[in-house]
């Protein structure tokens, strides 16, 4: 089976052709990166436009690349939500367009249920009940995934994303944007107890997450550093502040896997990528004897064969939208809407 996958619900006008939910033939990711850089964040309105004029060659590079043309197109999956309206749309219009004019199944993806697969790529048969972290710009969460396609939500963050965070503090660090990837970076070069940045853990037992504070801590001991008029040492901050949110995360993710009794993690979203995130919670799942997946670095941030291989498994079991499938940009992940 042959799936055509499109991804448009940020900064990434994404293509890809997978076979049977496992064999990426092509994986075409158009990062609009550059265009936004200079606000630093995504500009939604620029964002739709620019998803607009890039969708046509994106599905044709896929195309392309993979050595397909239409007719081997056996289903198009298209990511409707959660993101931003106007770039989910341009998606979402393209995927109907073509279901419609090739006769094949439309099936509608949540853009998270997406990453949460990007597992799956690698790892069709995983050992449920399964764990799954899910860090990355918009979201912070610990789902706890039964069976495929199944989802409960444990805990999620009460304020910033795992990602904002990250984002947030590489601005005031002065680094680029997104800010993950720059901190990571940086953070190898420091001394990770450094700076004492506060941890929160929240109730005893409670799987919500906040990482408002530790961000708030780095913005203030960065002024007091400015008022005293001390150096900064940026490696320093980097190192400690993403060892505060990994403690946390991993911490939290072990808490869930033994609370419910799974020996499989999983990690997902674009957080995912970090270095630090991915290799102490491998370290301390080893220990445990849990079983961690994780995707690859590639395959964590924005991607569409995440969105084709999540749709690959809606096919097997007939799970397709209608014709009239829309954006929903406030989608939960386990709620369909169409
Ligand atoms: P969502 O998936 O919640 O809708 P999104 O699609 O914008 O949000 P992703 O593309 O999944 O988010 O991930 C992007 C986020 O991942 C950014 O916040 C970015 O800083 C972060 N990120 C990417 N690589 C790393 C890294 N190595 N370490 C930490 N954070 C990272
Ligand atoms: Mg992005
Ligand atoms: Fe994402």
């Amino acid at each position: 089976i042959t799936i055509l996958g499109i991804e448009t619900s940020c900064d990434e006008t994404s293509v890809a052709v997978v076979e049977d939910g496992a064999k990426i033939k092509s994986n075409i990711i158009s990062s609009q990166i550059e265009v936004h850089q200079k606000y630093g964040g995504v500009v939604p309105e620029i964002a739709s436009r620019k998803h607009l004029e890039l969708i046509n060659s994106v599905i044709e590079q896929a195309l392309d690349e993979a050595v397909i043309d239409f007719s081997q197109i056996n289903a198009v999956a298209v990511t409707y939500g959660p993101g931003l309206v106007g770039a989910l749309l341009v998606g979402v219009a393209a995927g109907k367009a073509i279901a419609f004019g090739l006769d094949i199944p439309l099936i509608g993806i949540n853009h998270m249920e997406g990453h949460v697969y990007a597992n799956m790529l690698d790892h069709p048969s995983p050992q449920f009940p399964i764990i799954c972290l899910v860090v990355s710009g918009g979201h912070t969460d610990l789902v706890l995934i039964p069976s495929h396609g199944n989802y409960q939500l444990l805990g999620s963050t009460r304020d910033d994303a795992a990602g904002e965070a990250f984002d947030k503090v590489a601005r005031v660090l002065g680094l680029g944007y997104p800010g993950g990837p720059q901190i990571d970076g940086l953070a190898a070069l420091g001394n990770d107890k450094a700076i004492a940045f506060p941890r929160a853990y929240l109730e005893e037992k409670s799987l919500d997450f906040s990482f408002s504070g530790v961000k708030t801590a780095v913005i203030n001991y960065l002024n007091r550093c400015k008022q005293k008029g001390i150096p900064v040492n940026k490696p320093d901050v980097a190192a400690s502040f993403r060892r505060a949110v990994v403690d946390v995360l991993v911490d939290k993710a072990l808490q869930a896997a033994e609370l419910f009794d799974t020996n499989t993690i999983m990690l997902a979203g674009g957080v995912a990528a970090n270095k630090l995130l991915r290799d102490e919670l491998s370290y301390r799942s080893a220990i445990l004897g849990l079983d961690l997946i994780t995707p690859p670095p590639i395959l964590c941030t924005d991607n569409a064969a995440m969105i084709a291989c999540a749709a690959y498994f809606k096919y097997l079991r007939h799970d397709f939208a209608p014709l009239t499938l829309n954006a929903v940009p406030g989608l939960k992940l386990g709620e369909d809407r169409y």
